[in-house]
């Protein structure tokens, strides 16, 4: 006999969340939704998805809810608008750490359980092969329903510690929004002569992709402490040649302002005395600038 499977609420139906509840509907969940606006929730129900007309009716007819929504204030307003006793809530908004962990203390004074997650995907890659997400906080929690989370992808428990999936996932999105300003800076620059993006394009993906094995080399130097390891190219001779790429935007009249930063901290590093070293020695800058 098949087991019975966890029905499950949604709230928030934005582009995120409506493409989380099709998962669920897809997969043969039993899925009751919530939004705000409630004819985002039309489409949904037209698929089998039961609607709630409240925020804390949805949270009243499964043990399980899931929570999409804009940011962490909408978040407290909402589940405060409901009875959180006895419920496991799986909070999948965009936060911070410290967000995570007052949201695990903020629903355990309210006798729930709960998980915080962070999605390292965009709304038509949920429950495609690329889409992988990070939960941490209840271990028990996420023991039970990882079957339904895995509706949306690869689900990636990171530990008890209710803050780490908003870093690992803050982490991840620190990495890709340097690729987004190397990019648009690149395009910017080839495109103030007239060439095309299109022609560009392929160049830049080619080159981008050779670099991504400077991540796994700079894992090695930051975990052992010694930046010297397998270094080719010194932060000396990068900060030399660096100032070139601030220039040359400005004589083709690009702002090099998302360059700017990177400067300073490749000559205080060479200050430091390692210039010698691997570019991933910059990571010591951050640490003693942060502190
Ligand atoms: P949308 O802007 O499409 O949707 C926002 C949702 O939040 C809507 O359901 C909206 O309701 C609701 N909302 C906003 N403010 C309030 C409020 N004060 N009270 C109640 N409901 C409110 O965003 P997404 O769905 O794209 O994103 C949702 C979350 O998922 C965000 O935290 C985002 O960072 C995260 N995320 C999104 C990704 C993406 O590519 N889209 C990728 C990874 C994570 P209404 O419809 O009534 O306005």
């Amino acid at each position: 006999m098949q087991e019975k499977r966890p029905s499950v609420t949604v709230l928030g139906l934005g582009a995120m969340g409506t493409a989380l509840a099709r998962a669920l509907v897809a997969t043969g969940y039993p899925t009751t939704v919530w939004n705000r606006s409630p004819a985002k929730a039309a489409a949904l129900a037209d698929n089998g998805a039961a609607v709630a007309n409240t925020a804390a009716e949805a949270v009243a007819a499964n043990r399980l809810v899931i929570v999409c929504l804009l940011d962490h204030q909408s978040v407290v307003d909402v589940l405060g608008t409901a009875t959180l006793s006895g419920r496991v809530v799986v909070n999948l908004t965009n936060g911070t750490p410290a967000q995570g962990r007052e949201l695990a203390e903020w629903t355990k004074n309210r006798d729930a359980d709960f998980l915080d997650g962070g999605i390292m995907a965009i709304p038509p890659m949920i429950a495609g092969p690329g889409a992988f997400l990070f939960y941490s906080g209840s271990r028990s929690a996420f023991d039970t329903y990882q079957p339904v989370l895995e509706s949306f992808g690869e689900s990636l428990y990171v530990g008890t510690d209710p803050g780490l999936a908003a870093l690992y996932d803050i982490a991840l999105l620190s990495g890709m929004y340097g690729m987004f300003m190397g990019a648009a800076h690149a395009f910017a620059l080839i495109t103030s002569e007239g060439v095309s993006g299109q022609t560009f394009a392929p160049l830049l993906t080619r080159w981008l992709t050779a670099m991504t094995g400077a991540v796994a080399s700079t894992a090695e130097q930051v975990d052992k402490g010694d930046y010297t390891l397998g270094v080719s190219s010194t932060i000396g001779m990068q900060a030399a040649a660096y100032p070139n790429l601030v220039s040359a935007a400005e004589d083709q009249g690009v702002s090099p302002e998302l360059l700017m930063p990177l400067q300073k901290v490749l000559d205080e590093r060479v200050a430091d005395g390692y210039g010698g070293d691997a570019i991933g020695g910059i990571i010591e800058i951050l640490r003693k600038a942060g502190r």
